[in-house]
């Protein structure tokens, strides 16, 4: 029952009945208006309506290119779309990964591990840990993996790189983790500290293939390496960088996760690409959520992801307004997810940036729930 003062009163309708007088004898006001300005005085007809007359050619709306006043016919002749399938309750949820970065500080180590805690109930395939360049996070990529292992339920694989480091330095590493009961890691040439051209180092690995070639001779990891939708910069060619993704798999790895990418049209090809080469490994998509525009484009210049015009519109005027952002930025991951899994893939491997909430959101789109402690 609704309380005392939300019922109707008498006074109430009649006020009503009043604003309602108003509002048609300002109806004909305006069409008298209207009219006698635009026809010389002359009247409309009584079926004539407010459509009629704001769209009369000779006063359109001040605001009519902001507004544009299409017909139907106008809207059913353009291309139609179906919307995405809906999500299939019955289907098994998809495998998730998340990939977080060792922190520098003790501010961002709290942030690491409150990020960690949430996005844990979601019971993820594995969670990776990156490794600054030239080896620069070693320590700290490490003690960030050990703690995951004994702390959480998490399974976590560490990334190692082969730039700037002999063979016996890398092999070393990759003994510490073994013998830590880590038994997953992410392969990578890596780059340049600084910037500037990649040359192997005379007594390291050269490239990624050879990294897991060796590490396969340290202990039987399981393996991950990288792949790019839309080829690496210092490729020779996309056919020679499928070669070389060719070779990773073909070393050992038994998955390659993609650089991200926000044509997921690109991804989808290269997938096409890949089977053609002989290539049957999951490539699993690697998701950025954008919530900072201008620092995703800048990086993205750097790691040779193409930043679509229409991602720039979608956060243009967004600087300074962080909700809309974050909210935007939701609703770009969620439909590219949602596109990915329309399109049959099940594995999706997330940057998060050590922010869970993005991350955590999207997954729930994709149907993952968190399971009870
Ligand atoms: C999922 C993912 C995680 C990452 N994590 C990290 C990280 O933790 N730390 C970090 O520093 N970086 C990381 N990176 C970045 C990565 O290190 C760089 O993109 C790097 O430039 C390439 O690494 P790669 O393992 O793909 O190299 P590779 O597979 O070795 O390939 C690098 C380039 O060399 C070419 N190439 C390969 N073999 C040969 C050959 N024999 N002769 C000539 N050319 C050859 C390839 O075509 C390619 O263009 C990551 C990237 C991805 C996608």
């Amino acid at each position: 029952m609704l309380p005392a003062t939300a019922m109707p009163t008498h006074d109430s309708a009649q006020l009503f009945k009043q604003h309602l007088g108003n509002f048609m004898r300002f109806d004909q006001w305006l069409r008298r208006l209207l009219c006698s300005r635009s026809r010389g005085g002359r009247l409309p007809s009584h079926s004539t309506t407010y459509k009629d007359v704001f769209m009369n050619e000779t006063h359109p709306p001040k605001n009519a290119a902001e507004h544009p006043q299409s017909s139907l016919p106008d809207w059913l002749r353009g291309p139609r779309f179906a919307g995405l399938p809906a999500l299939d309750a019955t289907a098994a949820p998809p495998a998730l990964s998340f990939e977080f970065f060792p922190p520098r500080t003790e501010a961002l180590e709290n942030q690491l591990w409150a990020c960690i805690r949430r996005l844990e109930p979601l019971s993820p395939h594995f969670v990776s840990v990156t490794y600054g360049a030239g080896g620069s996070t070693r320590e700290r990529t490490h003690q960030t993996v050990t703690r995951i292992v004994s702390e959480t339920s998490l399974t976590p694989a560490a990334h190692l790189t082969c730039v700037a480091s002999t063979r016996d330095e890398v092999d070393e590493v990759a003994r510490r983790y073994w013998d830590a009961g880590i038994r997953h890691i992410v392969a990578l040439r890596g780059d340049v500290p600084g910037g500037g051209a990649y040359a192997p180092h005379p007594d390291g690995y050269a490239y990624a293939s050879d990294l897991v070639a060796g590490l396969k001779r340290i202990g039987d990891f399981e393996i991950s390496v990288a792949a790019y939708a839309e080829t690496h910069p210092d490729a020779l060619s996309p056919e020679d960088d499928l070669d070389n993704l060719k070779r990773k798999l073909d070393a050992g790895a038994t998955r390659a996760i993609t650089n991200y990418f926000f044509d997921t049209g690109v991804y989808l090809r290269f997938l096409d690409r890949c089977l053609a080469a002989g290539i049957t490994a999951p490539i699993v998509p690697g998701i950025m959520p954008v919530s900072n525009f201008a620092q995703a484009a800048k990086f993205s210049a750097m790691c040779g992801a193409s930043v679509p015009k229409w991602l720039e519109t979608m956060f243009e005027g967004t600087e300074d307004d962080p909700e809309t952002r974050r909210m935007v930025a939701a609703a770009v991951a969620a439909e590219q997810v949602r596109l990915l899994r329309a399109n049959g893939i099940d594995q999706f491997h997330f940057y998060t940036l050590n922010r869970p909430d993005l991350t955590y959101a999207i997954a729930h789109i994709l149907g993952v729930r968190p399971k009870a402690p």
